[in-house]
Protein backbone atom coordinates (compact mmCIF):
# COMPACT_ATOMS: atom_id res chain seq x y z
CA UNK A 1 0.00 0.00 0.00
CA UNK A 2 2.75 2.35 0.88
CA UNK A 3 4.90 1.83 -2.41
CA UNK A 4 1.76 2.47 -4.38
CA UNK A 5 1.13 5.89 -2.84
CA UNK A 6 5.02 6.78 -3.15
CA UNK A 7 4.38 5.56 -6.60
CA UNK A 8 1.47 8.05 -6.50
CA UNK A 9 3.39 10.69 -5.49
CA UNK A 10 5.92 10.49 -7.53
CA UNK A 11 3.99 10.61 -10.61
CA UNK A 12 2.18 13.50 -9.04
CA UNK A 13 5.52 15.42 -9.15
CA UNK A 14 6.53 14.36 -12.35
CA UNK A 15 3.39 15.85 -13.97
CA UNK A 16 4.08 18.73 -12.19
CA UNK A 17 7.63 19.18 -13.09
CA UNK A 18 6.57 18.22 -17.13
CA UNK A 19 3.39 20.78 -16.55
CA UNK A 20 5.91 23.57 -15.81
CA UNK A 21 8.41 22.62 -18.50
CA UNK A 22 4.96 23.16 -20.75
CA UNK A 23 4.58 26.50 -19.48
CA UNK A 24 7.77 28.08 -20.12
CA UNK A 25 8.06 26.53 -23.60
CA UNK A 26 4.53 26.71 -24.59
CA UNK A 27 4.93 30.82 -24.36
CA UNK A 28 5.50 31.48 -27.46
CA UNK A 29 3.72 28.92 -29.26
CA UNK A 30 0.73 30.33 -27.91
CA UNK A 31 1.55 33.31 -29.54
CA UNK A 32 2.27 31.77 -33.05
CA UNK A 33 -1.50 30.50 -33.09
CA UNK A 34 -3.21 31.67 -36.03
CA UNK A 35 -6.94 31.39 -37.02
CA UNK A 36 -7.92 31.85 -40.60
CA UNK A 37 -11.30 31.17 -42.80
CA UNK A 38 -11.44 28.17 -43.25
CA UNK A 39 -14.18 25.81 -46.31
CA UNK A 40 -15.94 23.43 -44.30
CA UNK A 41 -18.71 20.96 -44.88
CA UNK A 42 -21.36 21.17 -42.38
CA UNK A 43 -23.88 18.63 -42.10
CA UNK A 44 -27.19 19.73 -42.97
CA UNK A 45 -28.87 17.31 -40.24
CA UNK A 46 -30.34 19.55 -37.30
CA UNK A 47 -29.61 16.76 -35.23
CA UNK A 48 -25.54 16.27 -36.26
CA UNK A 49 -23.12 18.08 -35.03
CA UNK A 50 -20.84 16.79 -37.79
CA UNK A 51 -18.16 19.21 -40.29
CA UNK A 52 -15.15 18.55 -42.05
CA UNK A 53 -12.62 20.62 -43.58
CA UNK A 54 -12.91 21.18 -47.52
CA UNK A 55 -9.21 19.50 -47.83
CA UNK A 56 -10.64 16.73 -45.73
CA UNK A 57 -13.28 15.61 -47.72
CA UNK A 58 -13.88 12.64 -49.93
CA UNK A 59 -15.57 13.57 -52.96
CA UNK A 60 -16.79 16.80 -54.55
CA UNK A 61 -19.99 16.77 -52.72
CA UNK A 62 -19.34 14.65 -49.59
CA UNK A 63 -21.88 13.22 -47.69
CA UNK A 64 -21.67 13.59 -43.35
CA UNK A 65 -19.77 10.66 -42.58
CA UNK A 66 -21.62 9.97 -39.54
CA UNK A 67 -25.58 10.34 -40.63
CA UNK A 68 -25.28 9.93 -44.30
CA UNK A 69 -27.11 13.58 -44.93
CA UNK A 70 -26.23 16.02 -47.29
CA UNK A 71 -23.32 18.72 -46.24
CA UNK A 72 -23.66 22.22 -46.98
CA UNK A 73 -20.22 24.39 -47.85
CA UNK A 74 -19.34 27.07 -45.34
CA UNK A 75 -16.62 28.75 -43.42
CA UNK A 76 -14.74 28.85 -40.21
CA UNK A 77 -12.39 30.38 -37.98
CA UNK A 78 -10.07 27.33 -37.75
CA UNK A 79 -6.60 27.08 -35.81
CA UNK A 80 -3.96 26.72 -39.07
CA UNK A 81 -2.78 23.22 -39.05
CA UNK A 82 1.50 23.06 -39.23
CA UNK A 83 1.34 20.36 -41.04
CA UNK A 84 5.15 19.90 -42.02
CA UNK A 85 4.62 17.71 -45.29
CA UNK A 86 2.09 20.27 -46.53
CA UNK A 87 3.79 23.42 -47.92
CA UNK A 88 3.08 26.56 -45.72
CA UNK A 89 1.39 29.55 -47.37
ZN1 LIG B 1 -24.50 14.33 -40.04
Amino acid sequence: MLLIWHRFFSDCVRLILKGERILTFGRRNTEEIKLEETKVWVCSSTVCKCWIRDNFKSSAEPLCPICNSKMILTTKELQVINNHSQKTY
